[in-house]
């Protein structure tokens, strides 16, 4: 069965300010859709085919290179879509305790996960996952890597993912990645980073 790019879960113009519209049209209808799209060659008539987007993530590390990189850019795409919200409210309940504990308070969390996200040479994600310990955990990932494949460096269930590929800024923000991180807390979508929470915890 081939894989679909999934449709935006609100309108391309949702995200504005923070996120202006083209950039969203040109991420989602094109790069996204060239993920699915490469993804889909690169299996065609393989072993790979039969698999679920979760198992070739998981697997990552023995796939060809091109099955890696389209599976990693369809699945952190997709979840990306999903924690973006234009209401996207405040951490709370356990989720927020759990912060509170880990790094001090919400803004130390911002502040950690930009300037990982922010220090990620060239392309690549930033991440808050709950990890393998069950702990709140920062990292970053290169190209399309993410953490549940069996090649990252830090291994978990990830909460929030951000892409820092210029693609997801470079229209708005040109060359000042720092401000785009800054911007895109206003528009993360705490209900849904708190379902990835208590399924990780589950
Ligand atoms: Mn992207």
């Amino acid at each position: 069965m081939a894989f679909t790019l999934p449709e935006l879960p609100y309108a391309y113009n949702a995200l504005e300010p923070h996120i202006d519209e083209e950039t969203m049209k040109i991420h989602h209808d094109k790069h996204h859709q060239a993920y699915v799209t490469n993804l889909n060659n690169a299996i065609e008539g393989k072993p790979e085919a039969s698999k679920t987007l979760e198992e070739l993530v998981a697997v990552a590390g023995t796939l060809p290179k091109p099955v890696r990189n389209n599976a990693g850019g369809h699945w952190n795409h997709s979840f990306f879509w999903e924690i973006l919200s234009a209401n996207g409210g405040a951490p709370s309940g356990a989720l927020a305790d759990d912060i509170n504990a880990t790094f001090g308070s919400l803004d130390a969390l911002k502040e950690q996960l930009n300037a990982k996200a922010a220090g990620q040479f060239g392309s690549g994600w930033g991440w808050l996952i709950v990890n393998k310990d069950g702990k709140l955990e920062i990292t970053s990932t290169p190209n399309q890597d993410n953490p549940l494949m069996d090649v990252a460096e830090v291994k978990g269930t990830p909460l929030i993912g951000i892409d820092v590929w210029e693609h997801a800024y470079y229209l708005k923000y040109q060359n000042k990645r720092p401000d785009y991180l800054k911007a895109i807390w206003n528009v993360i979508n705490w209900n849904k980073v708190a379902e990835h929470y208590a399924k990780a915890k589950g």
